[in-house]
């Protein structure tokens, strides 16, 4: 009995250690470099019609840093209007 228990614990504390390390992991941006980004758009796609490009302040929600209203980065996904 007291091995489930154990058990059980040791579960929730692992699921829940998961759980914070996958908040985490998408809490912080990833680096330019990461993202591939250019300061140049690719085609017709760039950031200021990128569904996570945010005009006000000229960021981005998954990239570090200031991107330019025609930067691109590899992970571009089309604003839906
Ligand atoms: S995901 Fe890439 S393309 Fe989209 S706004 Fe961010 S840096 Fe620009």
């Amino acid at each position: 009995m007291l091995a489930r228990r154990k058990f059980f614990k040791l579960t929730a504390a692992a699921i829940g250690t998961l759980t914070l390390g996958t908040v985490n992991l998408f809490a912080k941006k990833m680096s330019k470099q990461a993202a591939k980004y250019q300061e140049t758009p690719k085609g017709e796609q760039q950031c200021d019609n990128c569904f996570h490009y945010e005009a006000e302040t000229k960021t981005c929600a998954i990239v570090e840093g200031k991107v330019a209203p025609k930067g691109w980065c590899s992970f571009y996904v089309k604003e839906q209007n």
